[in-house]
């Protein structure tokens, strides 16, 4: 009888009592260190699609510990930011004790599912002996001028009632309520990530083991473009207009320029621009949209001219247009840009709606031109025509010698551009890490003294955001009110408090030193565990924590306190669980399953084996409780195999084909887990299985012996811990199946024994083709009809008889 309960309950005590699952740091040994992307303990708890990445990294780390690895596999808790406080504020409970309440249940479930990390190293962000060092990481930040002060407008979020970052942006709406964002001036700290900007982008050249795609995202985000800043002046105005462009060979062709509606150039040209009510009319309607309406492709580009403005093209002098339209972004390079509708399809389009002139400067050719009253649009290098002394120069040889022409002149410069802006690092929100500045109005803003850290998060019953921009710690006064550690005068905190993002920046550093109170992590344990071996988690984060967490390695690495420039060497990305009804699990759908129902009635095991099996592991699968119910007999199957199984009685040798199957299985689950490539590891244990159940049911035995027995269930191990450690110990075993070393394969054994099958057609040896020892008839007649020699013979025939002899030959009969 497989009685999953039981099993399970025996076996994770059994587990705990004899710390089997307790992190190990033998420096004899290799180390290898496993990391899931933490969870945010939300109220909801866990639904099934969750722990897909819990399974893979725990199979991996069993694993690992069974090839002599250490591993360190810890967990930990995300719980500050918005998800918690907005939870708190709306069950009218103390983020705090939401918060421990939700890690408690989280906890719960996480061990339901077999999943057994090595707790003692257990770090929670909101603990002030967590924080104290995310406090510290960005007191150095400020220390180093990467930590800045800045009021200009930012994205403004009127439901959560907080600034926001623009990784935080979902197609222009809040990621986190969906409520589109506003640009709001307002008092904040910025980190200068775009210091770090070329590091970022040129490191991941060298990150081999991570998926392309992700390393795309964070290139595209980071954006880095070559071009050339040129200056247009104005005639009849002292006022300039800056642009960036890359392709500044195409400027003899420029017939107007664009700039964004929020450039402080419409303001301070106001007085000048005639048609201003109408302006102005524009420039509210741009308001009202969001970033990613603006710059849709495929939406219909709007603009009104700026009537009485003209720019001066510093190249022909040539006096030309100036527009106000919302597709440019005043974030995006200098917030203006100059247009060339001969050369690019949005320029096209924009000056075809306001017929606007289209000058041709570059060509296909040297010096080829297009025919009168001919428009076209061609985009890419070419040759430059009808642009004065760089007429004939390739695209290419233009815009170097065309800047360093504006460089001499005056007039622009070579430029790095970066799509990648500034982190705005401030919320106006309660739960979150205070920013542990004071400000004095002697001395500034100042830092507090290290060993005052942490400043822990004031304790108040009323915490919801003021509404008026600040956060709801100005309101408590007795924190607030401090004394200024330089001067000792009255001074008052800072108010703001980290995003959710910060805690998560360096976490993986902490769980390998805990506990340590003097530094953020010891030297000596950094140098062994780090870095990250292997990181698991959803793709999501692929702009956001994963850019952030970089970021700050690099700045920790200038700073010594760790040894690699990078902190995850291998990332692997888990591909979602939806639902059943093929939409994503959620609450609003009422299509959420519960891990705990699976497991109380299915068993851990076998909700492992299922999630593993679903389909390739970074790829989406829909849930499906029949199929669960597959991984449920695979398990039933197993136990049956070694319910009866008594080592004495039997012989300690199998016979010789599953032998040469049980290594070939070795070998495969191994190549597999190394590749999590989970659900071909596990079909290859069916087979497997599938295999010594057909000789059991004929023979009325096993045909394994006892080490071979063994072997089979070490493989299994990862997968299905409760029945393998049952088995195992049913086996004769006194110690855990973990503390076990996993089997080696030999290849002799793991080889194919072939024959050659002779191929007959109409009595006349056709072919002789190779394949395995016993091989089955419909296996065999696959090969035969895949095979070219055959195949011509097959053509515009039916085949009338086919005749298999086992291991020498198939003829066939054709008409
Ligand atoms: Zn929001
Ligand atoms: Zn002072």
């Amino acid at each position: 009888m497989y009685d999953h309960q039981q099993l399970e309950k025996k076996w994770s005590n059994y587990w705990l009592k004899n710390e089997i699952f307790k992190t190990q740091e033998d420096k004899n040994k290799p180390k290898y260190y496993i990391l899931d992307m933490f969870p945010y303990p939300s109220g909801v708890g866990l639904h099934v699609g969750h722990p897909k990445g819990y399974i893979a990294t725990d199979i991996f780390s069993k694993y690992k510990v069974l090839k002599g690895f250490n591993v360190l596999h810890p967990m930990g808790w995300d719980a500050f930011g918005l998800p918690a406080e907005n939870y708190a504020i709306k069950n009218k409970i103390h983020p705090q004790k939401a918060t421990d309440d939700n890690i408690e249940n989280f906890k719960k479930q996480l061990f339901g599912l077999g999943l057994i990390y090595d707790w003692e190293r257990e770090i929670n962000t909101t603990d002030p002996s967590y924080y104290k060092w995310t406090q510290w990481i960005f007191l150095q930040l400020w220390k180093k001028g990467l930590a800045y002060e800045s009021f200009a407008p930012i994205n403004w979020c009127p439901s959560c009632q907080t600034g926001l970052a623009n990784e935080d942006l979902e197609d222009g709406l809040c990621e986190r309520c969906g409520s589109p964002v506003e640009q709001k001036p307002m008092r904040q700290w910025v980190l200068k990530i775009t210091d770090y900007a070329d590091r970022l982008l040129d490191d991941l050249e060298g990150l081999n083991d991570w998926d392309r795609s992700i390393k795309d995202m964070q290139k595209n985000w980071i954006g880095r473009s070559y071009g050339t800043e040129v200056t247009f002046k104005l005639k009849s105005s002292k006022e300039e207009i800056k642009v960036f462009t890359t392709r500044v060979d195409t400027i003899f062709g420029c017939t107007y320029l664009v700039i964004a509606p929020e450039n402080d150039l419409i303001q301070k040209l106001k007085s000048q621009i005639n048609n201003y009510s109408e302006v102005e009319k524009y420039l509210g309607k741009a308001k009202n949209k969001t970033d990613l309406q603006r710059t849709d492709l495929n939406k219909d580009k709007t603009g009104v001219v700026l009537a009485g403005i003209e720019a001066i093209n510093p190249f022909n002098k040539k006096k030309i247009k100036v527009y106000v339209a919302d597709y440019v972004l005043n974030s995006y390079g200098t917030g203006a840009v100059m247009a060339v509708p001969a050369h690019d399809e949005r320029d096209f389009e924009f000056a075809e709606k306001y017929d606007l002139e289209i000058v041709t400067s570059i060509a296909k050719k040297i010096g080829e031109r297009l025919s009168a009253g001919e428009k076209s649009c061609f985009t890419p290098d070419g040759y430059l025509v009808d642009s004065a002394e760089f007429s004939a120069l390739s695209s290419q040889e233009a815009r170097e010698k065309m800047t360093v022409w504006l460089e001499e002149n005056k007039l622009g410069k070579a430029q790095v551009n970066y799509k990648i802006k500034d982190w705005v690092f401030s919320r106006q929100r309660y739960w979150g890490e205070p920013i542990p500045l004071i400000h004095c109005e002697k001395c500034g803003v100042v830092a507090v003294p290290e060993d005052q850290l942490p400043v822990e998060l004031p304790k108040v019953d009323s915490y919801e955001p003021s509404g008026t921009g600040e956060s709801p710690l100005a309101t408590i006064l007795d924190w607030v009110n401090t004394k200024c550690p330089i001067c000792g005068g009255e001074a008052k905190r800072e108010t703001n408090t980290m995003p959710q993002w910060g805690g998560s920046c360096w976490y993986y550093l902490r769980y390998i030193d805990p506990k340590n109170d003097e530094v953020l992590v010891d030297k000596e344990k950094e140098k062994y565990w780090s870095p990250v071996d292997l990181y698991v988690g959803g793709a999501e984060h692929a702009t956001r924590h994963l850019i952030y967490a970089r970021f700050w390695h690099k700045f920790l690495f200038d700073l010594g306190v760790v040894s690699y420039p990078e902190p995850f060497i291998k990332l692997k990305q888990v591909g979602l669980i939806i639902a059943e009804d093929g939409r994503k699990m959620s609450k609003r759908w009422g299509n959420v399953i519960n891990p705990d129902g699976i497991v109380l009635q299915y068993g851990a095991d076998a909700l492992r084996i299922y999630e593993m099996f679903m389909g390739p592991f970074s790829q989406s699968a829909a849930w499906c409780t029949k199929s669960l119910v597959g991984s449920r007999k695979f398990l039933e199957r197993v136990e049956n195999l070694f319910s009866d199984y008594s080592p004495i009685s039997k012989e300690d040798i199998g016979d010789e084909k599953i032998i040469s199957l049980l290594h070939k299985t070795i070998r495969k689950v191994e190549q597999d887990i190394e590749n999590f490539n989970f659900n071909t590891a596990i079909s290859a244990l069916m087979i497997f299985v599938n295999d010594c159940i057909a000789y059991k049911q004929k023979n009325k035995t096993l045909n394994l012996g006892v080490d071979d027995s063994k072997a089979f269930i070490k493989i299994l191990s990862p997968f299905a811990p409760y029945l393998s450690e049952e088995i195992w110990q049913k086996l004769g075993e006194k110690d855990s199946v973990f503390r076990s070393a996993w089997p080696k394969f030999s290849e002799a054994l793991a080889k194919d024994k072939l024959v050659n099958i002779a191929v007959q057609i109409n009595g006349k040896l056709r072919a002789s083709i190779e394949m395995e020892v016993d091989i089955s008839e419909e296996d065999a007649f696959a090969l035969i009809i895949k095979d070219e020699k055959v195949q011509k013979y097959l053509e515009g025939k039916n085949i009338i008889k086919k005749i298999f002899v086992k291991n020498k030959l198939f003829s066939l009969v054709i008409k």
